[in-house]
């Protein structure tokens, strides 16, 4: 699910730009050492002030123990993620986590926007571990395919975030109008979705149904109509073919949080075909517990 959120372009809200505020761009993209301690996009308190503090625990031989208990080494992205951020994360927003008991620790998380998690679960990483990643790399440069360690550094991941909560709305123009709930729609509020969305779609191996799920948790409004709506599954199946695409991608477009690859280069030595330089590649990190955390990603 992360791979199909994870933008392909820098280019955002292209095509939301028929409609006043909404088209402007008001994603700001910063590295994740610039944005540090604050979430991309934050948590609104009951009186709809957005929260971005985040305030990491030190991570310990009992937080280790007490974490493996809760899932396998080899767990699910959706399932581990979530754990990690819960537990190890004294302040999420408003919310002062160690006051809190585990159920209420995973709804917190799971009612977080997804980009609040990623960047959470990627700043314990660096608080705990440093900010050296060592991946794996085969170079993928027809002709080349040398296999060779590469030590990326976290704090230059990219990071797109936002300042006001409206920011992450967009407008989505329907290519072909649909009745829904009695009435002709035309164009959907859109928003960035929450990691219950990813819980939604864990274990899913069907691709089209992950994608619907994220469609279906980034519809939010139907027309110009002020209350929320939250669209069925079997709502979301009378959308065209070129609509289903299209709301796609504008979740790509409209990404928010860290985006999850490393630039790196090929050995200009091996790289045999470059005159100068290596072949520069783009690597999507492997979000797996053992190679995020684990003593051999140092
Ligand atoms: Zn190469």
């Amino acid at each position: 699910m992360e791979q199909q959120l994870e933008a392909t372009t820098t280019r955002v809200g292209a095509r939301s730009s028929s409609d006043g505020d909404e088209s402007k761009n008001r994603r700001i993209k910063t590295t994740l050492a610039e944005q540090g301690d604050k979430l991309p996009i934050g948590i609104l308190d009951t009186d709809g002030r957005l929260h971005k503090t985040i305030v990491t625990k030190p991570w310990n031989t009992r937080d280790e123990r007490e974490l493996g208990k809760k899932f396998p080494s080899d767990a699910s992205m959706a399932e581990h993620v979530p754990l990690i951020v819960a537990n190890m994360c004294s302040k999420l927003g408003p919310h002062d986590m160690d006051r809190l008991d585990d159920a209420q620790k995973r709804l917190i998380v799971s009612m977080m926007y997804m980009a609040d998690v990623f960047y959470a679960y990627t700043l314990l990483r660096v608080k705990t571990m440093g900010h050296r990643l060592t991946l794996n790399v085969n170079c993928p440069r027809a002709g080349c395919g040398v296999n060779f360690p590469y030590t990326g550094d976290l704090r230059t991941l990219d990071v797109m975030t936002v300042d006001e909560i409206d920011d992450i709305l967009w407008r989505y123009d329907l290519e072909v109008p649909i009745t829904l709930r009695r009435q002709q729609v035309t164009h959907f509020k859109c928003a960035y979705p929450k990691w219950n969305a990813i819980e939604q779609a864990r274990g899913n191996t069907n691709e089209a149904e992950v994608k619907a799920i994220a469609i279906q948790a980034s519809i939010v409004g139907l027309n110009d109509a002020l209350e929320p709506v939250a669209l069925t599954l079997h709502e979301i199946d009378e959308l065209s073919k070129p609509d289903f695409e299209g709301i796609q991608a504008t979740l790509n477009e409209n990404y928010l949080g860290p985006k999850m690859g490393l630039e790196g280069q090929c050995r200009p030595e091996v790289c045999t075909r470059l005159r100068r330089g290596g072949f520069e590649f783009n690597l999507s990190i492997d979000w797996a517990y053992r190679s995020f955390f684990g003593a051999s990603s140092r």
